[in-house]
């Protein structure tokens, strides 16, 4: 059976305290089970970032096992990772937890799909800060009748990792590993030591990685990794492929994937109703935001979902995102890159904007430090600050009078590399990329127009 039911015997909220708080007698020691668990439509995990504290954001170090990822968003998805059925990406972990992330051992799965733009409802699976104060309590999880909701309180001071938080500062990825067990569908735990005892002590590190206990919880409620679960063993990318390896996948497969874009809520991109190849493997197009993949075969239990698999970015691979603002003549416009984006050739790759107002300055600007969903000048600031702007240029195209949708600005992406002005953008380098042009058809300071994001890696 995979029907998800609401707890009837508890409360509908977890919070997670600080050591200090009262432990209730009990009379064994062990994982307590609430009755709720998750179907197999409500694995998907998103991250509204809308935390405060810049510690919770000023991890930058972008790590192979969760790519595409920083911050807050990084801490999160290491968190939800841990509870799976294996050991994540290529098992070695992070620095910090070089035993590996992912140790669940149950037909359990969640499905990443990054930042999102919305707090979202107790259904919708979104993690986020919630100003207020929790009077010693950290955070808490709410359930749904068909998901749930974490929140982290703002008086208490977040830190992304991965090394040990700031004096003063809790662990954003060992609470999030907590309150996601009770996601799950446990409680608290008698257990010392174990990630779901009732308070933390100390930063909050000690409980990103889950005990035999938790283990123990969560095969209870979802069974222990069936052998006949599909495997993603490897992930290669081909051409404009993706080239799934792994074993049981079967005809009527889907492939979830990452959502393609800042998303309001958490869904997975889903490529359905797949034949494997005569080699056993499963091709998907290379599109959207690439960060992470399920296989799904014919089947309602979690023993029918695969292990979660990182995908990081071909080199030199580049993907729109976000959303372009239509120009006061109706147009949008996306980035287009040609060429083989590359931190050693001279020249050839070209970023072009088209379909923009003629005759008006522009400029295309980036940075590296992420994917962004800012209101900004009447549309969306797709970039993550601090940004770089190359230089100012017309957008040329048709002559006054006219007044049309023929400009366009072009750069050679690989000479502004070439040029050392930057010394972020080495090989396997992120780079993301808007178009930003004058509109005086908006009234200021809306005068502006706004292409939508593309998002591009760096090859050798
Ligand atoms: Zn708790």
């Amino acid at each position: 059976m995979s029907f998800r039911r609401r707890p009837s015997l508890v409360a509908p909220v977890f919070a997670l305290a600080a050591a200090g708080a009262l432990l209730a007698p009990r009379s064994s020691r062990a994982f307590t089970l609430t009755g709720w668990s998750l179907g197999l439509d409500a694995r998907e995990v998103g991250v509204f970032d809308n935390f405060t504290d810049p510690s919770a954001n000023d991890n930058v170090a972008q790590h192979p096992n969760w790519p595409g990822t920083s911050g807050v968003e990084l801490a999160c998805w290491k968190a939800v990772t841990e509870w799976q059925s294996e050991l994540f990406g290529d098992g070695s972990g992070d620095p910090f937890q070089p035993d590996g992330v992912g140790s669940g051992g149950a037909n359990f799965d969640p499905a990443w799909c990054g930042a999102v733009t919305s707090v979202g409802g107790v259904d919708d699976n979104v993690i986020s800060e919630l100003n207020g104060t929790g009077g010693g309590v950290f955070a808490f999880t709410e359930f749904g009748s068909n998901g749930w909701r974490i929140r982290l309180y703002r008086d208490v001071t977040w830190d992304d990792g991965p090394g040990a938080p700031i004096p003063g500062a809790v662990d954003v990825q060992g609470v999030v590993t907590h309150e996601y067990g009770h996601a799950l569908g446990l409680g608290h735990s008698t257990v010392t030591g174990a990630t779901m005892g009732p308070v933390i002590s100390g930063d909050g590190t000690s409980v990103r990685s889950i005990e035999v206990d938790d283990r123990a919880g969560v095969q209870a409620i979802y069974g222990a990794r069936s052998a006949a679960k599909p495997h993603v063993a490897s992930v290669a990318i081909v051409g404009n492929e993706l080239v799934l390896s792994g074993t049981g996948f079967v005809p009527g497969s889907d492939v979830w994937l990452t959502s393609a874009s800042l998303a309001p809520l958490p869904a997975p991109a889903i490529v359905g109703n797949l034949t494997p190849f005569p080699d056993g493997t499963l091709h998907v197009p290379l599109a959207g935001n690439v960060g992470a993949l399920l296989v799904r075969v014919p089947g309602a239990s979690g023993a029918a979902l695969s292990n979660s698999y990182p995908v990081a970015d071909a080199p030199g691979a580049a993907f729109a995102y976000c959303t372009a603002k239509p120009n006061s003549l109706g147009c949008t416009s996306t980035p287009l890159l040609s060429g083989n984006l590359s931190a050693s050739l001279p020249s050839g790759a070209l970023v072009t904007c088209a379909s923009l107002l003629n005759q008006k300055f522009g400029l295309v600007f980036y940075g590296t430090s992420g994917p962004h969903s800012a209101a900004f000048g009447g549309g969306t600031l797709c970039v993550h600050p601090p940004i770089r702007r190359l230089s100012v240029q017309s957008t040329g195209g048709s002559t006054p009078p006219t007044s049309d949708c023929s400009g366009a600005l072009q750069y050679d992406l690989n000479a502004w590399i070439a040029s050392g002005a930057d010394p972020a953008l080495v090989a396997g380098a992120v780079l993301w990329l808007q178009g930003w042009s004058r509109d005086p058809g908006f009234a200021p300071p809306d005068n502006v127009g706004l292409t939508a994001g593309l998002r591009a890696t760096i090859g050798p």
